[in-house]
C-alpha cells in the first residue's frame, strides 16, 4: 500500500456558439492569455489546448474544431461528425451559454452534445443577468432541454465563480498520472502564439474592413539574449488592400503592432522587438503551404 494521494487527469472540451466567451473562460482557467479572444468570432482557427494543474489534478482544456468554422445555417454532416467525435473522446464537456440568451445557434450546438459524456451547463456573463429570479428561470428553460451533469453560473471576463466551476469538473477526471509537465499551460509554441496575437489585433482593429483573403506569417523569430526579435508579415491578396491594413500615415499598423508587442511581452514574460509589415502575396490562396498552416489540406 502506498499513501501517495491519487492523481486525476482528463480532457475537458469547451463548446458553445461564437462569442459566448469560450476563449475568455479558458484564458482565465489557466491564468494566462493563450487562446485569442476577440469581439469578432472565428479568430481561433486552430485547436488550442490549455492546461491547468493542481496538487492532485490536471485539467486539459480543448477547443473543439468545427464549432469555430461553421457558417450561418445548418452544420453539415462532416462537421457534425467531427464535432461529435471530438466530444465523444473527452472526459467532460462544458457547454457555454451567455446569461439570458438562448438562441437558435446555441440550440444547434446543443444538438451535438454527447449523451454518454458528462456535460456541465456553464452560464457565462453573469454580470449580464438582471436578478436571481430571471436567471433561475433562464436556467430552468435550458435544463429542461438536456440532462446536464451540473450547472454553474460564472463570469469568465471578471474571473467570477471559476473555482466553483473547477469543483464541478474535478470529479469527472479519471484517475491518471498527469499527461503534461505541471508548469506547461499550452502545447502551442511561441511562434504560433505570436502569429495568433497579430491575427487577433487585425480582427480587432480592421473590423468590417478586414480583407477576406489575408494571412499572417512569422518570417523571423529569434532569441537575442533575453530579447525576442520577431518579424511578421501580413499577407494580403491585392495591392489596394495594403492601405486598409496600414492606415492613414501608418497609424493602424502602428497601433496593431504596438498592442501585439505588449501582449507578447506579457505572454512571453520578456522584451520583444516586433516588426510587422504588409505584403501582397498574389495567388496565395493556391499556395498549399498556407492551407497546411491553417490545417485545411
Ligand atoms: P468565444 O467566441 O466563445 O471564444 O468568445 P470570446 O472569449 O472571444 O468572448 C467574446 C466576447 O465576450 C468578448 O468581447 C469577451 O470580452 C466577452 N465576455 C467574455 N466573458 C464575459 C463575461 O463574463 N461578461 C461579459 N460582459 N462579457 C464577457
Ligand atoms: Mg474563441
Amino acid at each position: 500500500m502506498t499513501d501517495t494521494p491519487q492523481f486525476h487527469c482528463g480532457f475537458v472540451a469547451i463548446v458553445g456558439r461564437p462569442n459566448v466567451g469560450k476563449s475568455t473562460l479558458m484564458n482565465h482557467l489557466i491564468g494566462q492569455k493563450i487562446s485569442i479572444t476577440s469581439k469578432k468570432s472565428q479568430t481561433t482557427r486552430h485547436r488550442v489546448t490549455g492546461i491547468h494543474t493542481e496538487d492532485t489534478a490536471q485539467f486539459v482544456f480543448v477547443d473543439t474544431p468545427g464549432f469555430q468554422t461553421y457558417h450561418k445555417g445548418a452544420l453539415n454532416e462532416a462537421l457534425n461528425k467531427s464535432v461529435k467525435d471530438s466530444l465523444g473522446s473527452v472526459d467532460c464537456v462544458l457547454f457555454l451559454l451567455e446569461a439570458m440568451r438562448f438562441t437558435s445557434a446555441d440550440k444547434e450546438v446543443m444538438a451535438l452534445l454527447p449523451k454518454k459524456t458528462p456535460v456541465i451547463l456553464v452560464v457565462n456573463k453573469l454580470d449580464k443577468a438582471k436578478d436571481r429570479l430571471t436567471l433561475q428561470a433562464f436556467i430552468d428553460e435550458v435544463t429542461a432541454e438536456f440532462e446536464f451533469a451540473g450547472v454553474e453560473v460564472v463570469s469568465a471576463k471578471h474571473g467570477q465563480r471559476l473555482a466553483e466551476l473547477l469543483d464541478q469538473v474535478r470529479p469527472h477526471l479519471p484517475e491518471s498520472m498527469p499527461l503534461y509537465p505541471e508548469d506547461m499551460v499550452t502545447d502551442k509554441n511561441e511562434r504560433f502564439l505570436a502569429a495568433e496575437i497579430v491575427r487577433e489585433k487585425l480582427f480587432r482593429y480592421l473590423g468590417e474592413e478586414l480583407p477576406y483573403e489575408m494571412n499572417v506569417e512569422v518570417e523571423m523569430f529569434e532569441m537575442d539574449g533575453a530579447l525576442r526579435r520577431i518579424h511578421i508579415a501580413v499577407l494580403v491578396d491585392k495591392e489596394h488592400q495594403k492601405p486598409i491594413v496600414i492606415g492613414k500615415a501608418g497609424e493602424k499598423l502602428k497601433k496593431i503592432s504596438t498592442e501585439a508587442r505588449l501582449d507578447m511581452e506579457k505572454l512571453f514574460d520578456g522584451k520583444v522587438f516586433l516588426q510587422v509589415w504588409v505584403k501582397v502575396k498574389s495567388g496565395w490562396a493556391d499556395d498549399v503551404r498556407f492551407l497546411r498552416e491553417f490545417g485545411l489540406d
